[in-house]
């Protein structure tokens, strides 16, 4: 299996080589150049472990890996890391099923794929014989940028310099990342939203000059952003590892479709679903929310995606983001898999702000439901879930929560359904509580960690303990324009 670009149809890598380059060159991103059949049953994954089936489904994408290399690398993931056995558990609170992707080092999904990444690169550095350090350079909206910290900290052979928007993030994802420890690690808050650390991010990587400079440093470029193949893999097991489950629980038939409900930002967590579905998976409907940043919506709704439009800072800021990286691959994809006519679409995106898609094409998204919830049916949803059921769900999954009702309420759609909860409520503890009543709203940060706990009956996680009173050791704030003189800094190239 080669990887091939979406903007150019003779760049093609094997799998460890794109996992490797993280993004391929003019900026367009590596896409399998067919996406494999599941070839074992859902009986027999029914009674797999979740790295069983991360095995059976990674293989598939993975080839140039060895069997020894990737259980390795599985093994080294899914670990003591996560706070449950199951990795990814099912909660069926009322008729919906919420499928826990927080149960990692950093309590968000993000720890699904960066668990496995920098051992998927270490090995796929070895098997090309790099001998640069490799530089990971990732833009977050809160939660990648932890979660790539706690990967690759003290990894041997890695430096990771993280951009965070300042103002942009939760006060509890800020502290994660700011006390990261680990003589490798440099985190950088930027006076700017998201959408301009990724875009200084990408311009990085596609700058020759740079290239060259960092190759003389002994040094080349890797992205632990979605963008990476390397995490769209890892997020395709969990569907499917869902859906076994949920034959296994006898919530469904095997061979029955199950819709997903997936909080979007960048794309990719649902891009994996898309993935998952068109590998043989049953699933139905990919239904994809938005929060009050609608861009999203607005394309499905009609062809046209225009990301010039006011950025709105809500209460799920890891889906405040109005360039959605990951849509280029689908774009690719109805486009039936022409680079050419993607890169019209993207350059049209760069230079104009907007892209309009043609009739084929939509044609093509009718398994799509895109919906967005406001802050206000996203905070009731919290508080409604609370009262009814005594569940406690993040902002992120009530955005989510929030959509699939208004879902259920337009089409009658019955079938099972699935959300991707993709936070714990503790990360976002201050919009939380202030959600379930307003009295929480003045109190300090970790007064209401406490009090969550007590509502929740859920325990406090080791991920919020260990901040509690951990020292920052992150200082550096740059404006976007300096981005690159700050990463030279940090490498020591003058
Ligand atoms: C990253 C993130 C999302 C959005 O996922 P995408 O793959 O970027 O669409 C949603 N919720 C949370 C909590 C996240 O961290």
């Amino acid at each position: 299996m080669l990887y091939v670009s979406t903007r150019n149809a003779d760049e093609k890598v094997t799998a460890s080589q794109a996992v490797l380059k993280g993004l391929a060159e003019n900026g367009g991103l590596f896409v399998p150049e067919q996406i494999p059949v599941l070839d074992v049953t859902v009986e027999r994954l029914k009674d797999m472990s979740y790295q069983e089936t991360a095995y059976e489904v990674m293989k598939l994408f993975l080839t140039d890996y060895t069997e020894e290399e990737l259980k390795n690398c599985i093994r080294k993931a899914y670990d003591e890391k996560f706070d449950t056995s199951e990795i990814a558990p099912l909660v069926n609170i009322q008729d919906t099923y919420y499928l826990e992707l927080f149960h990692g080092a950093t309590i968000a999904f993000k720890d699904m794929a960066l668990s496995i990444l920098p051992h998927l690169l270490i090995t796929a550095a070895r098997k090309n014989q790099v001998k640069n350090d490799i530089v990971i350079l990732t833009a977050t909206s809160g939660d990648t940028g932890k979660a790539a910290l706690a990967g690759f900290a003290d990894v041997e052979g890695t430096r990771i310099i993280v951009f965070y928007p300042k103002d942009g993030v939760s006060p509890i994802q800020q502290k994660q990342m700011v006390t990261q420890k680990g003589a490798n690690t440099f985190v950088v808050g930027i006076n700017g939203n998201f959408d301009q650390a990724q875009t200084g991010v990408k311009q990085m990587f596609s700058d020759s000059d740079l290239a060259k400079e960092m190759e003389a440093a002994g040094y080349q470029f890797s992205s632990a952003n979605s963008i990476n193949i390397g995490r769209l893999v890892p997020q395709i097991v969990y569907y499917v590892y869902a859906y076994a489950k949920m034959v296994k629980s006898g919530a469904i038939e095997d061979g029955e479709p199950m819709n997903v409900v997936v909080p979007t930002g960048n794309f990719g967590n649902i891009l994996a679903a898309f993935y998952a579905k068109n590998m043989g998976l049953p699933i139905g409907k990919l239904i994809c929310a938005s929060n009050e940043n609608k861009v999203l919506y607005d394309f499905f709704a009609t062809g046209t995606y225009d990301k010039n439009r006011e950025f709105i800072l809500t209460s799920s800021p890891s889906m405040d983001i109005l360039i959605s990286s990951n849509l280029e691959r689908l774009i690719y994809r109805i486009a039936g898999n022409n680079a050419q006519k993607n890169q019209e679409l993207m350059r049209s995106l760069q230079e104009a702000g907007y892209y309009t898609i043609t009739e084929e094409m939509r044609e093509q998204l009718s398994s799509f439901y895109g919906n967005y919830a406001s802050e206000d049916e996203t905070w009731t949803m919290i508080r409604e879930i609370y009262q009814e059921t005594g569940y406690i769900m993040d902002t992120h999954t009530a955005v989510a929560a929030a959509v699939y009702k208004k879902y259920r309420t337009e089409t009658g759609d019955i079938a099972k359904t699935v959300i991707a909860s993709t936070a714990s409520p503790y990360k976002f503890t201050r919009s939380v509580m202030a959600a379930i009543d307003e009295k929480y709203s003045s109190r300090p940060d970790f007064e209401l960690v406490d009090e969550l706990e007590k509502l929740s009956k859920v325990k406090v996680p080791q991920a919020i303990e260990e901040i509690r009173t951990a020292p920052v050791l992150h200082q550096t704030v740059c404006e976007v324009n300096e981005m690159q003189s700050v990463v030279k800094k940090f490498l020591g190239i003058k």
